[in-house]
């Protein structure tokens, strides 16, 4: 996808703190961590957002699911972790290239919203 920032970083045009990478999924660190442990999943195909990778590849949707499992466990998440994914524009998403957010690392705020 043509100026997709998140496309740019799995693509390597754009630098990043890669965690994690396979043929479906590129993991990396938020540039504006919002706990100890900000990591975000992108699958490597272009989807505008978590609707639009569920309902054209579930398979995929699920895979990242157990993807961030694995991503929490090798982070030291053992406490447990929040993930998010912001979803149009009433949830402020601000790159329009599907990603799960997997927060972590401390307390987290109870209040979510
Ligand atoms: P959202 O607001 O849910 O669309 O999340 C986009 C996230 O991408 C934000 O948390 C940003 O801090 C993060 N972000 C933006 N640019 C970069 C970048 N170049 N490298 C890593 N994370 C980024």
């Amino acid at each position: 996808m043509d100026n997709c920032l998140f496309c740019k970083i799995i693509e390597g045009k754009i630098p990043s703190a890669k965690v994690y990478e396979d043929d479906k999924v590129y993991a990396f660190r938020d540039i504006n961590p919002q706990a100890p442990v900000h990591v975000l999943l992108v699958p490597k195909k272009h989807y505008a957002n978590v609707c639009e990778c569920a309902r054209e590849d579930a398979d995929l949707a699920g895979y990242m699911l157990k993807k961030c499992a694995d991503i929490a466990e090798s982070e030291g998440l053992k406490n447990g972790f929040r993930l998010i994914t912001n979803n149009g524009p009433d949830a402020c998403q601000s790159v329009q290239h599907m990603h799960l957010h997997i927060l972590g690392g401390e307390q987290l705020a109870d209040r979510m919203g």
